[in-house]
């Protein structure tokens, strides 16, 4: 009889450390593959880290394996050892670290068996004529050929019908008749078709050329203003890395809300492209997974996880809008895709892009400092004007529904002349909060520090930090007055004002609420894209890529909140969107206007966007940041701590503060409540490390990630570290 063998195991459960498990010979276990185990009571899927290890535990004591999942690595020795790095770096469990990266059906014991997730359709290349007539009363078949005509390659039919929510049956007629033809795609992942690629301009050429000079591990920064054809420098490079047969990884930020950018690469690049992202079955997405980890996918794109999917012929990554704020995971393993992504094209060594109309003042700062190569874009590729933006002083200005009297008669002109304009607000709902007209009360949530917003016209109050929700009061909760009035606007109310001064307009609303149905995002972008649509009020998530052919006037409704806020990144993010929105504008025929509405004309950071752009709000801002010692020219990690007790977090922080050998590199600020001291009910305070170098602040983490465990009071709060935090409220 062959010896038991022993293998460590990197379990999803919040403890730091490995396990050990004893495993029988012909199970034939290998580092990467995925085990079954019992860890206490519960059954999970770890991944083996090592096998055959000298355990400290005699072999017959550890528990048995109760089975090995994969029969090969489901993670390579590359994705594993970023994995480790990773959960170094943010000093966070293996385990979780390894099961953040793992898509969620592969998570699970037995995946899910869809036979539908495979299946594909195509237009027929000989259909009956004779069924084509039969069409004339069937708009959604009409519909759905014509996509599938269009689009020249087939397309998934889950994909179908996240964009056509009723299309199962349309489809299942279409392909009756003989017009389309069910196809099965391999694994997940779909064929693009080649495409032309435009003349490039000298500003392209300039720069692809410089590019293509880099070899090994190049990090290269592309900044250029929104159209200034930044996607096409990346598809040059993409084409080489294609033609030289290694695999592209691209990222880009929640590529659910930009169907533009897939569709461009699909009718650009007749390569195997796997996508990944939220809006995709857990079943499609580890077949693209594992079609990219046999080395079957040419492209992947995907959202922040995608940058842990293995890729054995890796050649290049692209970080699209590298600025973005969802690159950083907010809960859990709190990573930064972009720095994960920066670290593994170090240990590929292969280059990697990151481009932005609006650098994150980090990436800037590494790019001038010489660590990047920078490559600058002044220009739009078609041609087309960049749009001028403007200031309109609200102060004693009455507001309704959130807008002036001088924006609404800049707008008149522009939809007069049958052109587009977007309101941009970055607040849904009906209204920030509720308010006695008497006596200032203003309606509370009963579980966080922060007030109901206001929604469906001014009937219901929900709370945005919790989701806690009931009809508006009909009276004042501290003196009973009736006298209760909707205060400030969000995209409901204002909505609700353009449509009482443009009556004839079509006006649509972009925000999560109105996009919470399926297919309606691309339903409302077809109409913009048509013209049927001319007037958009939106939040972010009309910052986001799209391209508006004929919009010429863009209106900023709060730029203020950015301006003096708790946040030390707020001004940078203010800057960004409004650069972001504003780049929506203009045409090769007629130059954009942009519009910001402000009680603080003169506040030097506007005035510095106004007048430098991007890049010259980016030099002030970069000053401010270095005269202050915050990043990039200092480091940051915060712990949290929350609790239903206030006095716990308190108790349990200054504990941690207490560890810290304080000197004149290293500071520690806190413990101080969290800006929102209470979310859901419960109290929440954090601690905030600083320090010169960042060398000087590893160490102690590394120290705290085994300490604070053992503080005293540590099992009354729930507490977490983060790394390079983005958000401090
Ligand atoms: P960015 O990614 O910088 O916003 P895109 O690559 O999306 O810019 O280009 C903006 C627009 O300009 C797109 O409609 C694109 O098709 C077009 N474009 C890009 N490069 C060229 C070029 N060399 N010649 C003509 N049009 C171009
Ligand atoms: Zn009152
Ligand atoms: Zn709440």
């Amino acid at each position: 009889m062959q010896a038991l063998r022993v293998i460590r195991v990197a379990v999803p459960v919040p403890l730091h450390g490995t396990f050990d498990y004893q495993v029988a010979p012909e199970a034939s276990p290998t580092i990467g593959a995925r085990v079954q185990v019992r860890f206490g009571r519960r059954p999970l899927v770890g991944v083996i880290v090592a096998v055959d290890v000298d355990s400290q535990v005699a072999i017959d004591r550890l528990k048995p394996v109760i089975a090995v999942l994969d029969d090969q690595a489901l993670l390579d020795d590359a994705v594993l050892k970023l994995l480790r790095w990773t959960a170094r770096y943010y000093h966070h469990p293996l385990g979780e670290t390894i099961a953040t990266a793992l898509p969620a059906a592969l998570r699970r014991t037995r995946s899910e068996q869809d036979t539908n997730r495979n299946r594909g359709w195509q237009a027929s290349a000989e259909p009956p004529t004779e069924a084509e007539a039969a069409l004339s009363r069937a708009p959604r078949q009409r519909e759905l050929l014509a996509v599938l005509r269009d689009a020249d390659h087939p397309i998934a039919h889950s994909t179908l019908l996240a964009r056509f929510p009723a299309a199962q049956k349309p489809l299942k007629t279409l392909a009756e008749r003989g017009l389309i033809e069910a196809v099965e795609l391999p694994g997940g992942l779909e064929t693009g078709s080649a495409g032309q690629a435009p003349e490039l301009t000298e500003d392209q050429h300039t720069v692809i050329e410089r590019l293509r000079t880099a070899e090994g591990f190049a990090p290269a920064l592309i900044e250029g203003v929104t159209g200034s054809g930044k996607t096409e420098i990346y598809f040059q490079r993409m084409a080489d890395v294609l033609a030289a047969g290694r695999q592209i990884l691209f990222l880009a930020p929640e590529i659910g809300l930009t169907p533009q950018l897939i569709d461009r690469l699909r009718s650009r690049f007749a390569a195997a492209i796997g996508v990944l992202h939220s809006q995709r079955s857990d079943g499609e997405r580890a077949d693209v997974w594992k079609a990219a980890a046999a080395g079957e996918a040419d492209i992947v794109v995907g959202t922040r996880s995608a940058v842990f999917t293995p890729m054995p012929r890796l050649g290049l990554i692209v970080v699209d809008e590298e600025h973005d704020g969802s690159y950083k995971q907010g809960d859990g393993l709190r990573y930064h895709a972009r720095d994960v992504a920066l670290k593994r094209a170090q240990a590929t060594a292969c280059p990697i892009l990151l481009g932005s109309a609006t650098p994150a003042l980090e990436t800037l700062h590494n790019a001038r400092a010489g660590r990047f190569a920078y490559q600058r874009l002044a220009r739009r590729a078609t041609g087309a004007a960049l749009p001028q933006i403007k200031l309109i002083d609200i102060r004693s200005r009455p507001l309704d529904g959130g807008l002036s009297d001088p924006l609404i008669s800049r707008i008149r002109p522009h939809l007069e002349a049958g052109n587009q304009v977007m309101i941009f607000i970055n607040r849904r709902g009906f209204a920030p909060a509720l308010a006695c007209h008497d006596c200032g009360w203003i309606a509370p949530c009963e579980r966080c520090d922060a007030p109901m917003t206001v929604h469906g016209g001014g009937r219901r109050l929900i709370c945005h930090h919790c989701g806690a929700n009931a009809d508006a009061p009909a009276a004042c909760a501290a003196c009973g007055a009736a006298n209760l009035v909707s205060l400030g606007a969000g995209t409901q109310r204002v909505a609700g004002a353009l449509r009482s001064h443009f009556p004839d307009v079509s006006i649509a609303r972009f925000d999560r609420d109105s996009m919470a149905r399926k297919g309606r995002l691309e339903a409302q972008l077809a109409d913009v894209a048509s013209g049927t649509t001319q007037l958009m009020v939106g939040t972010q998530m009309l910052a986001k890529g799209h391209d508006f052919a004929r919009l010429t006037c863009v209106g900023v409704l709060d730029v203020d909140g950015g301006l003096f806020s708790a946040d030390f990144r707020a001004t940078e993010h203010m800057a960004q969107v409004v650069t972001q929105v504003a780049g929506r504008a203009g045409r090769a025929d007629r130059p954009g206007e942009v519009w910001l509405q402000t009680r603080n004309p003169e506040h030097p950071m506007l005035t510095r966007l106004l007048s430098g752009g991007y890049p010259g709000f980016a030099e002030a801002a970069l000053a401010e940041r270095e005269a202050t010692a915050l990043p990039p020219f200092g480091y940051l990690a915060l712990l949290r701590a929350e609790a239903h007790e206030a006095q716990y977090p308190h108790d349990f922080l200054a504990a941690a503060a207490d560890t810290i050998p304080i000197d004149g590199e290293l500071a520690c600020w806190g413990p101080v409540p969290a800006p929102m001291a209470r979310r859901a009910g419960r109290y929440r305070a954090h601690l905030l490390l600083h320090a010169a170098r960042r060398s000087l602040l590893h160490p102690v983490l590394d120290r705290w990630q085994y300490q604070l465990a053992e503080l005293p009071g540590a099992r009354r709060v729930r507490w977490s570290i983060d790394v390079d935090p983005q958000d401090l409220i």
